[in-house]
């Protein structure tokens, strides 16, 4: 049984006062992924700041974009008419992460500060540095079979878990705070960290800030597909999936593209490089295998997931594929 305080906040004020007087705070919307934490003994808050009141659910879309409020429900975004129509590769992305039941609880806000799934992480009688800093890494000669072979270090392999952030990553979207010292806006590629000496830290929040939104720009991606590859076909997290939105021009050539990839790293992995490399090329089966084959230069595995370094290549080759055949 963990004690704790239960706070409802009334204003976005009250909230990150709250979440700033103290440390061992957090807040609540969902749940999803905060709840199983508490209950399995990795995390013990003396005060839940439940910030479901928030007016932050509004999905509003304008000529520059479309703002999400860091509460609206993955389920809406996934299903809101303007996504579908004009960012296909989000709504994608979400149908294809956690269940039903999930996202309908799950918020936006949630699905980016939710925890790693490093087993370890969650066995509170294992070393992990990620839940206790300097205690070791148990996957590093461990079961590591769904770890990153991106931007490792040797404090933390963890992969970040969500299938939504990927596609925002590729969509170039920025995350939207506020906190004790106003509000700011951050690249949602800058968002997460790498876990380097401090992998307890998840991402690049600052003290008692919290996630409003999440503006994604206007694009003139006319395809896109998001990849996921996993051990079972649905509830399962990624093995590999690759999101991509192209944008192709009357001669068959790339006029514009994005590229991400999840369950490689300690967060969305962007491929900029591998986008430049295929930019104006011609969208062909020969040309994205040019691409994929460089997609996982620099990986590198710990044993149980050195096969994701192959099935990277694929996976990005597969995910270019469909994207471009979409009409
Ligand atoms: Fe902990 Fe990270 Fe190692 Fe997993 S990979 S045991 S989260 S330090």
């Amino acid at each position: 049984m963990i004690n704790f305080e239960y706070i409802k906040a009334a204003t976005i004020k009250g909230a990150t006062d709250a979440r700033t007087k103290n440390a061992s705070s957090q807040f609540i919307a969902g749940g999803t992924n905060l709840v199983d934490l508490m209950k399995k003994g990795v995390t013990a808050p003396e005060k839940l700041i439940d910030i479901n009141a928030l007016p932050l659910k509004q999905i509003t879309a304008d000529a520059k974009g479309i703002l999400i409020g860091a509460l609206a429900l993955n389920s809406e975004v996934a299903e809101h008419a303007i996504i579908k129509s004009k960012y296909p590769l989000l709504a994608q992305a979400i149908n294809a992460g956690a269940s039903a039941q999930l996202r309908n609880m799950a918020t936006v806000g949630g699905n980016i500060m939710q925890r790693t799934r490093c087993s370890y992480f969650y066995d509170i009688t294992m070393p992990c540095n990620k839940r206790e800093p300097g205690s070791g890494c148990a996957a590093l000669q461990g079961q590591n079979r769904m770890h990153a072979v991106f931007g490792t270090s040797e404090k933390c392999i963890a992969v970040h878990p969500s299938d939504m952030c990927v596609a925002l990553a590729a969509l170039d979207a920025t995350v939207h705070i506020t906190g004790p010292k106003g509000n700011r806006k951050i690249a949602f590629t800058d968002f997460h960290r790498l876990p380097g000496e401090t992998p307890e830290l998840d991402n690049n929040l600052q003290k008692g800030e919290l996630i409003t939104g999440v503006h994604i720009p206007a694009n003139s991606f006319d395809k896109s597909h998001y990849l996921k590859i996993r051990d079972r076909s649905s509830y399962a997290f990624a093995l590999v999936s690759v999101a991509v939105a192209i944008q192709i021009n009357n001669e068959g050539r790339i006029e514009n593209i994005r590229i991400a990839m999840g369950g490689v790293a300690h967060k969305p992995w962007r491929l900029t490089e591998l986008e430049n490399f295929l930019q104006s090329g011609q969208a062909e089966m020969g040309w994205f295998k040019k691409g994929a084959d460089l997609a996982m230069d620099g990986a590198k595995g710990f044993g149980h997931n050195n096969f994701k370094i192959k099935m990277g290549k694929a996976a990005v080759w597969e995910a270019l594929w469909q994207a471009s055949k979409k009409i």
